[in-house]
């Protein structure tokens, strides 16, 4: 019998930098002590793997050679598409288990398909697995997302966030102070949002089509794009590139309070200019930003739905999860 092996990929939470890597913006997203765990044997001609927390078992021969977004159940098009970008020869038998929920911002498809990529052998860097992980995404979604999960997931740091240059993809570890806690609330599952985040790469796109890179631009070139809803699109993306930097500045000299300022005027940003907040998430962090000790909070993740997550004095959230910085993917001895 073959040994059993099992790999770890982490979620993620991002602290601040939403909606700016599909136009090589930066982010600050910090891989968390919860994820997705696999535990597998290899075998010899097809890949046959079940979930703990969604129904259906995956059944696919490799090499697979389909189309990944038709495989059923509808999860096992993460598993195909990573196995066809990874062009596997050999297959395994294998149960997950995770512990964050999926569909709520917290990359629980990232976190599957770097697990699944280390499980079908992938030896590369941790930015060769993002890669590839992201591709796979694109084929089993159709959804046109950025690096940000995939690349924080992989390259994971303990006891750090990382700052990426979605850009030059260049991951530049940033230590989180131990005076402080992370507190992450799951609200609601996402709706349906695949159309109306490939509506906001079109807008951002629409912008650059203007005023040239957004990553390069400045709040004043902001004027000059034409059209108003891509223009309030370029505000946000302009404005939140800087609150990344900002954020990085104040959180290492300690200055809580003015981190936390800046986390509430990105959500503000993302609520009024990119519009993917909505009334019940608004609420929630309303609510969070209202307990003595919080610093500050705002929805993380694609939006419309999902998760917040605080900075606040260590103990002062008593219902969410106080999350760890973690290490990145990995093979577990
Ligand atoms: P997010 O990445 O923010 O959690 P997505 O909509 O991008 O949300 O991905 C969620 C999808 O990923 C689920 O609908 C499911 O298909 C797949 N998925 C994630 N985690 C698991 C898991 N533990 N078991 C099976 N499928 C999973
Ligand atoms: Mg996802």
């Amino acid at each position: 019998m073959s040994e059993t092996r099992r790999v770890h990929a982490p979620g993620r939470v991002n602290l601040i930098g939403e909606h700016t890597d599909y136009t090589g913006g930066l982010v600050f997203p910090m891989a968390i002590d919860r994820g997705t765990t696999f535990t597998y044997t290899a075998t010899a001609d097809s890949i046959e793997l079940t979930s703990g927390d969604v129904a259906g078992r995956v059944n696919i021969g490799v090499p697979f050679t389909g189309s990944a977004a038709n495989v059923n159940p509808e999860w096992g098009t993460y598993v195909a598409a990573m196995a066809a970008e990874l062009g596997v020869t050999t297959g395994l038998r294998g149960h997950l288990v995770s512990n964050i929920p999926a569909g709520a911002g917290l990359s629980s498809s990232a976190a599957l398909e770097c697990a699944v990529g280390l499980a079908l052998g992938f030896d590369g860097t941790p930015l060769e697995l993002a890669q590839a992980a992201q591709r796979a995404e694109h084929a089993a979604t159709g959804v046109p997302t950025g690096i940000m999960d995939q690349l924080s997931i992989a390259a994971g740091v303990a006891g750090h966030a990382t700052l990426i240059d979605c850009h030059s993809l260049e991951v530049t570890p940033h230590l989180i102070p131990d005076d402080i806690d992370i507190v992450v609330k799951f609200i609601v599952h996402r709706r349906l949002v695949g159309s109306a985040y490939a509506d906001r790469v079109a807008e951002c796109a629409r912008a650059e089509a203007d005023i040239g890179p957004l990553r390069l631009a400045s709040p004043d070139d902001i004027v000059r794009v034409t059209d108003p809803i891509a223009q309030r699109r370029a505000r946000h993306v302009v404005a939140e590139n800087l609150r990344v930097i900002q954020f990085a500045t104040e959180l290492a000299a300690g200055n809580y309070v003015a981190a936390g300022q800046i986390m509430v005027d990105g959500h503000a940003s993302l609520r009024d200019d990119f519009d993917t907040s909505t009334d019940e998430m608004d609420a929630a962090v309303s609510a969070l930003n209202a307990l003595p000790g919080v610093f500050g909070t705002r929805m993380t993740g694609g939006g419309f739905g999902g998760c917040i997550v605080a900075i606040c004095e260590p103990g002062s959230v008593a219902d969410g999860w106080v999350v760890k910085p973690s290490a990145g993917a990995h093979h577990i001895a």
